[in-house]
């Protein structure tokens, strides 16, 4: 017996070892790295999620059946997770889940490849290997101990908090970290919330309303509003109003974007979670609502994505361990598609990825014009001139997005508005990217676009604008902002916070 025990131990290592080297590393293979020290790092990480896999290997292992049932199926769909990270740079998302539970899930015949069969096939035969092994050479069906081990331990190990985050997202920890955040949204989609249209006043103007929500772009570092290089050469042809002093209370998206598109101000946040988005409004008064989104949803802004008439994806497959392209520019086909829709008055709401770490994913090769880049996604091993130069290159690149955007809209009574959700810290105090408590970080640009037609129809808003340009507005503006320029009156639009007035 006691043998047998040993024997469960030692096959649930092997067991691990292959799952291990066959499918979790291959979300490890990509990470671009440069020190021996980064080595170590990526490698502590590749143990930490190998560790949490004995833990659910003892625990499957334990019962014969539960393994010869369990085994074969974590291991084929673990195999097709690892086979498209390594051919497709492709991650498991809440949206592709929601497009495959949705049946809008589109598999071309590409996809299948005889090297995808063949692995597959590997795997299968592999796992029926180790099955039998099982049956045959350990001799107890059942085993209490490693059962509770693996229970205890995996519990253990996934509430760390710095071990949660690497392990939910690797193969095979991310179909059930999925599964769960896919839930938790479709929840928050479902619950109910208070409705502000009652008594709206809605102009008869024929508008679009360009609402940009911008990642991680701190208005010093626009050529634009005075910084040294210049990144908005395209930007500064136009003529932007750029307000440079928005302070916003948040720091990292999923706590901004709330309080950016609800009336939640910083007296209250809590209406964030409990008052439909300005969203609701521009459908009262007849808009078509649609959300563009090059960033996955998060529970605590899903309710709005899905308070739009539309709202479309692209990119769902990127996930932030993933670290080949991912660009806005990919939202020009999604864009011009919303501007033919047939209605006169749209809001276009864009999520983007901005300036998002790790910069050079978010910007193309031709403008990668700052240079040496940063080379590992270990920040410790990057110079701050790296750094800084990856940064400006997706300043550039937004740039040259929003230039595509105004040059769609110059012909239309259109007016854009984009709005960064936070700032980003480079390194002052030691400090980098976001959701840290700095001067940087709570900074975010802020810029305006009128179209001619806009521009004449609203001269007035355009003064008041430039005036208030170099005033110092909270993000709180926002919803009354957009409201008011879309000619949209309501008792809960406070005009005092408009930057319009
Ligand atoms: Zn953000």
């Amino acid at each position: 017996m006691k043998n047998a025990q040993i024997r469960l131990y030692i096959f649930s290592l092997v067991v691990t070892l292959f799952f291990s080297i066959c499918f979790t590393s291959a979300d490890f293979l990509t990470i671009p790295v440069i020190a021996v020290k980064d080595y170590l790092i990526i490698g502590a990480q590749w143990m930490v999620v190998t560790i949490a896999l004995y833990f659910v290997s003892l625990l499957l292992a334990a019962d014969k059946y539960i393994f010869a049932i369990t085994f074969p199926a974590l291991a084929f769909i673990s195999a097709l997770l690892a086979w498209f990270r390594l051919t497709m740079n492709a991650t498991l998302t809440p949206m592709i889940l929601d497009a495959a539970l949705e049946n809008d899930f589109r598999t071309s015949g590409d996809m299948v490849s005889p090297g995808l069969l063949f692995f597959v096939a590997g795997t299968l035969s592999l796992s029926l290997a180790l099955v039998y092994y099982r049956y045959r050479h350990i001799t107890i069906r059942r085993s209490f101990y490693p059962a509770c081990i693996g229970i205890v331990f995996l519990f253990a190990i996934t509430r760390i908090n710095s071990f949660k985050r690497p392990i939910s997202e690797r193969i095979p920890f991310t179909l059930y970290y999925t599964f769960m955040k896919y839930r938790e949204e479709k929840q928050v989609i479902s619950e109910k919330r208070i409705d502000l249209t009652e008594g709206i006043h809605c102009g008869d103007e024929d508008v679009t309303v360009v609402f940009v929500l911008g990642e991680s772009l701190r208005p010093d570092h626009l050529g634009l509003n005075g910084y040294e290089r210049n990144t908005t050469p395209l930007l500064s042809e136009e003529d932007i109003i750029s307000f440079p002093y928005i302070y916003t209370e948040q720091t990292y998206t999923n706590r901004s974007l709330p309080h950016l598109l609800t009336r939640a101000d910083s007296a209250d946040f809590s209406r964030a979670y409990t008052e439909k988005s300005f969203v609701s409004m521009f459908k009262a008064c007849d808009f078509y609502t649609v959300w563009l989104a090059n960033q996955e949803a998060a529970d605590t802004y899903v309710y709005f994505m899905n308070e739009c008439d539309s709202l479309f994806h692209i990119n769902i497959e990127k996930s932030s361990y993933v670290f080949d392209k991912w660009v806005d520019g990919d939202l020009f086909p999604l864009f011009d598609n919303a501007l033919k829709v047939n209605r006169n008055k749209k809001l276009i709401l864009l999520h983007t990825i901005g300036s998002h770490w790790w910069y050079n994913s978010h910007f193309t090769d031709e403008f990668a014009c700052f240079q040496p880049l940063v080379k590992s996604k270990v920040i410790s091993s990057c110079t701050k001139e790296e750094m800084i130069n990856s940064y400006d290159n997706t300043v550039l690149y937004t740039d040259y997005f929003l230039h595509g955007l105004i040059d769609r809209l110059k012909d239309k009574n259109a007016i854009l508005i984009y709005q960064s959700d936070h700032g980003e810290a480079l390194g002052e105090e030691g400090v980098w990217l976001h959701a840290a408590e700095t001067p940087y970080t709570h900074r975010a640009a802020c810029m305006v676009w009128m179209s001619p037609v806009y521009k004449e129809n609203h001269f007035k808003f355009y003064e008041r604008a430039k005036d208030n340009s170099q005033k110092r507005f909270r993000t709180d503006y926002l919803f009354h902002s957009i409201l008011d320029a879309a000619g949209i009156g309501s008792e809960y639009l406070d005009e005092s916070l408009s930057i319009f007035r």
